[in-house]
């Protein structure tokens, strides 16, 4: 029988019964108010036995007739069922916390102002984090470079990663990326990387010690050849032999100047004492070399700066940026085409553009355009004079200035090479 079917079948009877009892001896209605009273109590101890069942935690339940029962049978049910799932969460957060641990990489959950929640043991060892001390504390204070608090605030983390040395070990050095989920958690790894860096550093110096002990004998050959060519004893005959070493001299010797150049922006730190560049000013003299080397390939060249438009940089290197880009657009345009570099401002900050109608480049090409001694035509770059390194310089000057590269082309069009500079780097005329 259904509990509810019970259930009325014991109402009925209680009522019916005082009540039969109450006519018999002319007190139906006090017996009737009998009736409901003793069914309220009866509901009334059932209700106080479950109060105490869950106020007491006990596993089992108290046992009850009719409705009563079927109540406390689902009760019991659910927290059986809530009490397996606790059990195979806290399993699951137990794994998740023991593979975490085992990983070699510092993990550190961070909440929306980045305090940080929660830590494995590697973040321990790497960042210095202790348990309970650190948690719940911005992780700004904690770790307080400048560069790592710039990096958090700017926000863009996607492809974007920050190395420094570890705050507790100064042998070690880290790379840190921030991974953003659900809402306003962020997620922050740092690795290991010293083994990498070291070779990254060995790699460098070398290059920088290879290019640094050619200069010297370069400089000799070419003081020698050119004093042979001018030498009156120089028959006809050796004049286009030594031509020819001149020029692959020369080349050799771009080459060296720019792989020092490279090794000198990678190794080099930022400098912090920036300079108020005049860039109109260094424009107009690249400007002049341009239209030097164009010589008589009539390109038509126009230049349009705002001369009141003054950043803060490094002038020598902004200066090999953007004659890299103005003598590529030189090199790679066909005689008589266009050529327009500018200088200019707007909401997004400074800017700078070299835009010829040369040769374009094809869209596969383009990702990789930055890569040292990546060509698109190596025989091209090579007869125009060029490294393979001029926009390799450029990438990272425009990092050491917070700036991007952008590129637009199309072959057998034109191309756009434009440096993004924050508005952050603007200074005004007032500052000098
Ligand atoms: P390079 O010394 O060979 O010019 P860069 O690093 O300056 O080396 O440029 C890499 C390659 O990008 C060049 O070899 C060339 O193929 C291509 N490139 C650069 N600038 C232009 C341009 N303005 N128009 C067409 N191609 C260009």
């Amino acid at each position: 029988m259904s509990p509810w079917v019970q259930e009325f079948w014991r109402v009925f009877g209680i009522t019916t019964g005082l009540w039969l009892i109450g006519l018999l001896i002319g007190q139906a209605m006090l017996f009737l108010f009998l009736a409901s009273l003793t069914y309220i109590g009866w509901h009334l101890y059932h209700l106080r036995q479950l109060e105490q069942w869950f106020s007491h935690k006990k596993f089992h339940p108290p046992e009850a007739p009719g409705i009563w029962g079927e109540v406390f049978y689902h009760f019991y049910r659910l927290q059986q069922r809530n009490r397996k799932r606790k059990r195979q969460l806290g399993e699951m957060l137990k794994r998740f916390q023991n593979s975490t641990a085992a990983m070699p990489d510092a993990t550190v959950v961070l909440g929306p102002d980045y305090e940080i929640e929660w830590f494995n043991k590697a973040a321990a060892q790497l960042l210095g984090l202790q348990s309970p001390r650190d948690r719940g504390q911005p992780i700004t204070n904690l770790i307080r470079y400048p560069s790592f608090h710039q990096y958090l605030e700017q926000g863009n983390y996607e492809d974007n990663t920050l190395k420094f040395v570890s705050p507790i070990d100064a042998g070690i050095m880290l790379r840190v990326s921030v991974i953003p989920y659900a809402d306003n958690q962020r997620l922050l790894l740092a690795r290991d990387i010293t083994h990498l860096h070291r070779l990254e550093q060995i790699r460098s110096d070398f290059i920088a010690n290879v290019s640094h002990e050619l200069r010297t004998p370069l400089t000799v050959i070419t003081g020698l050849v050119e004093t042979m060519r001018d030498s009156e004893d120089c028959t006809q005959s050796h004049q286009r032999p030594l031509l020819l070493l001149a020029q692959q001299t020369a080349r050799m010797r771009n080459i060296v100047e720019d792989l020092l150049l490279l090794s000198r922006l990678e190794s080099e730190p930022p400098t912090n004492h920036s300079e108020p560049v005049a860039v109109a000013e260094m424009l107009r003299s690249i400007y002049e070399e341009a239209v030097a080397l164009s010589g008589d390939r009539q390109h038509q060249i126009t230049l349009a700066v705002e001369e009141e438009l003054i950043i803060y940089g490094q002038e020598g290197e902004l200066r090999s940026a953007f004659s890299n880009l103005v003598f590529n657009a030189v090199r790679y345009t066909p005689t008589g085409g266009a050529i327009t570099i500018r200088w200019y401002r707007d909401d997004q900050g400074a800017h700078f553009s070299v835009a010829d109608t040369g040769e374009g480049i094809a869209p596969e090409h383009l990702p990789r355009l930055t890569e040292r001694f990546y060509r698109v035509d190596v025989a091209r770059s090579r007869n125009q004079g060029g490294t393979g390194l001029g926009l390799a310089i450029v990438k990272h000057v425009l990092n050491r200035h917070r700036g991007q590269l952008h590129i637009e082309s199309e072959p057998s069009k034109g191309s756009l090479f434009r440096c993004d500079f924050p508005p952050s780097l603007r200074a005004d005329l007032t500052t000098f």
